[in-house]
């Protein structure tokens, strides 16, 4: 007996989805089954799960399997599962919306996507799963019941801008999807998806390693004539993890990739591994070649799975794998854990530690090994997850060097091509003893800044490191293989350099000191409310002055991110150092000379200190006074 029925609308975005889904965003429409078939596998696992976990859960976990049905007079296929179901709200909510975030970026960046591949890829990560029916069916009838609920619903659609749903008394725990086939062979150019080696094809190809038993009724003539009904499980349900490295196919390795990552794109790298002994586990994991569109979002979940005797746990597991290498997708199956295991359990056990260890050093090593030989790859693996690799230089204090030496950075060296920390090394001049660099938003402001006029003068290669993150590793490690990594805004700058003929002798410093004993007290103690102290550069060939941090001091872009993220934070007054052969420098010393009480004094220094500020990309505390004074003495000079 049925309730009323009542018609729902798509969300927007869903209804966006579902039209590029259907106008044959996948070319392969037999994905459809593979789909259907992982969303009933989850089901499965989750209802096992819940019974292992809460005994008084009322369903039968005997038989859990996955049935596919076929009416060829009514032209349906029907996959159906004794998973865990779904209520009326979970359907309303796991059908009807995309709740992931970042849906509609997405959607944009796929209409704006020009060729198919593209698309395809974007539309991968989405996992649109169950939407990919309408691939196939002009219609889709969803029954459902949860486990440990009375009554089951009905969800029905043709995919268009609305869904029915209503309740419905006597079925089963699980879910059955109904397909009402589009015709085969039709203007879509459709196979035959009644048809039993279709069926059988597509499973093997695409879902032999579930491991859950795929069982389709059919029907056996012999000899005789005579027909009997049989039923046959299509899948060798082998966990692909479990079978040693040498039997598994590359095809195969990049299916239960797709599955498990909903990647379009096959991975960059696979690492198999297995471990003996005290605690024996079997690894399977993966880089993808392509960085998920949330990778930076905070609701971000690790990729790995974790399987204890082949009975999945749990998604996501944060025990396995570190922060910054989220992007790694795969399976761990440990033999010798409890069922029931929970997640704060697994984070203090000794051994689930161990393994972590082992997993990350394998994928760092993985990712080294890329990098001795294949360059190209190597760089474009970089692309998409050097940030987040970056996160572990200040995460990971263990495998921090390992960590540098994949490193790859922009420098003066080659404007084209990044380099390595190690390549700087190499190319480190005789008597030089710290790596260089310095940060900044963009190259062109690191580039173009005051200080970095001594170091492109005197030939010394400098790192440019443009990233949020590079302020705070690059800032907290202190050296690389014992090369102290120093911050060319920061502290005194001496580039001695004895090859160099014009080097400036002592006395030649101590009287440019003395030239400037009156000026810079009187500089300092004008600008006392934004810097610390006014000196002397040796850092400027061509800019008047610029302002540097003590060793220590944080750079004013981590302040500025510090403040951005709520921290109550004391400004950080920095030095101003000034070019003592710049006119305006020299002028200014000669004028204050003459008269120390001269008005345009302050407001000079004050014009300094703002253009130092504008040189290195910062941001002018009061721009409208800045710009007054400068027009007031532009006015003067003309
Ligand atoms: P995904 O599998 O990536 O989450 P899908 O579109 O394939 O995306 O499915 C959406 C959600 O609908 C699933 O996460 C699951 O919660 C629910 N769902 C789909 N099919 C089933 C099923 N057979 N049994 C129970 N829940 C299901
Ligand atoms: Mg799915």
């Amino acid at each position: 007996m049925a309730s009323s029925v009542e018609t729902l609308e798509f969300q927007a975005e869903t209804r966006q989805l579902l039209r590029l889904v259907i106008h044959s965003i996948y070319s392969n429409k037999d994905i459809f089954l593979r789909e259907l078939i992982s969303n009933a596998s989850d089901a499965l696992d989750k209802l096992r799960l819940e019974s292992l976990a809460d005994s008084t859960v009322q369903a039968d976990t005997s038989d859990l399997h996955i049935a596919l049905e076929v009416d060829k007079e009514a032209r349906t296929l029907t996959v159906r599962d004794n998973g865990i179901g779904m209520t009326r709200d979970d359907l309303v909510d796991l059908i009807g919306t995309i709740a992931k975030s970042g849906t509609a970026g997405l959607l944009e960046k796929i209409k704006e996507s020009r060729d198919a591949a593209t698309a395809q890829s974007l539309i991968g990560q989405f996992g649109v799963g169950f939407y990919s029916a309408f691939m196939v069916a002009d219609k889709v009838t969803l029954r459902t019941r949860r486990a440990g609920t009375d009554s089951g619903t009905q969800w029905e659609s043709d995919g268009e801008g609305t869904y029915e749903i209503q309740s419905v008394d006597g079925l089963p725990v699980g879910t059955s999807v109904t397909l009402h086939l589009k015709p085969a062979d039709g203007e879509d150019g459709l196979a035959d998806y009644l048809a039993e080696w279709k069926i059988r094809q597509i499973v093997k190809q695409y879902s032999d390693f579930i491991r859950w038993p795929i069982r389709m009724a059919g029907e056996r003539t012999d000899a005789d004539g005579n027909t009997t009904p049989t039923v046959d499980t299509l899948n060798s349900m082998k966990a692909l993890w479990a079978r040693p490295r040498t039997e598994v196919t590359e095809t195969e390795y990049n299916e239960f990739y797709r599955q498990i990552s909903h990647d379009w794109l096959a991975p960059a790298e696979t690492i198999h591994m297995r471990a003996e002994g005290t605690f024996e586990y079997e690894a399977l994991l993966f880089i993808p070649s392509q960085a998920p569109f949330d990778l930076f979002s905070r609701e971000t979940k690790r990729g790995v799975q974790l399987y204890v005797k082949r009975v999945f746990i749990m998604d996501d597991c944060e025990a396995l794998m570190p922060n910054y290498l989220r992007f790694v997708k795969g399976v761990v199956d440990a033999h010798d854990l409890s069922l029931n295991i929970s997640r704060e359990i697994l984070q203090h056990d000794r051994q689930i530690r161990a393994v972590r260890r082992r997993l990350v050093k394998k994928v760092l090593g993985a990712i080294k090994d890329m990098q001795a030989k294949d360059a190209e790859r190597y760089g474009k693996l970089w692309d998409q997850f050097g940030r987040v690799l970056k996160e572990g230089l200040v995460e990971d204090t263990d495998n921090a060097q390992a960590l540098l030496e994949l490193v790859s950075a922009s420098s003066t060296h080659d404007p084209e091509k990044p380099t390595t920390l190690r390549g700087y090394v190499e190319r480190m001049k005789d008597g030089q003893d710290a790596i260089y660099y310095l940060t900044g938003e963009t190259r062109a402001t690191v580039e173009n800044s005051p200080h970095m006029e001594a170091f492109t003068a005197k030939g010394y290669e400098v790192l440019i490191l443009t990233d949020p993150i590079d302020e705070i590793w690059a800032d907290q490690i202190p050296d690389f293989d014992g090369h102290r990594l120093q911050s060319i805004a920061k502290g005194q700058v001496d580039l001695d350099e004895p090859a160099d003929g014009d080097q400036e002798t002592d006395p030649e410093k101590a009287q440019r000191e003395a030239d400037f004993a009156a000026l810079l007290p009187w500089l300092t103690t004008t600008l006392s409310e934004q810097v610390k102290q006014v000196r002397l550069s040796s850092r400027l060939t061509t800019s008047a002055a610029c302002i540097v941090g003590d060793a220590h001091d944080i750079s004013p872009t981590l302040e500025k991110m510090y403040r951005a993220t709520g921290q109550q934070m004391p400004p950080v007054k920095r030095t101003l150092e000034l070019n003592p052969g710049h006119p305006l420098i020299t002028a200014l010393r000669t004028a204050h000379a003459a008269d120390p009480d001269n008005p345009s004094l302050t407001e000079i220094a004050e014009l300094v200190y703002g253009g130092a500020l504008l040189a290195e990309g910062g941001d002018l505390p009061d721009p409208a006074r800045f710009t007054r004074l400068l027009t007031t003495h532009l006015v003067h000079t003309l």
